[in-house]
């Protein structure tokens, strides 16, 4: 299980691991929760973000864009 965090800024704001190699800052992100895969953190960033993205890096199996 794992910390994710989507990013508030962004144009489609990625979901990130806590874990992610990305260097972003944890005050540009909103919490989401801890999951144990990415699809549910997506699932959850969506409410607020419909655009909500997984990050390429950390979360690819649910990067779509
Ligand atoms: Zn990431």
């Amino acid at each position: 299980m794992k910390r994710y965090y989507v990013h508030k800024y962004n144009s489609n704001h990625e979901v990130h691991r806590e874990d992610c190699s990305t260097n972003f800052d944890l005050s540009n992100m909103m919490y989401l929760g801890i999951y144990s895969n990415c699809t549910d953190a997506v699932r959850e960033a969506k409410r607020t973000y419909p655009d909500a993205d997984g990050c390429r890096i950390c979360s690819s199996e649910c990067h779509t864009k």
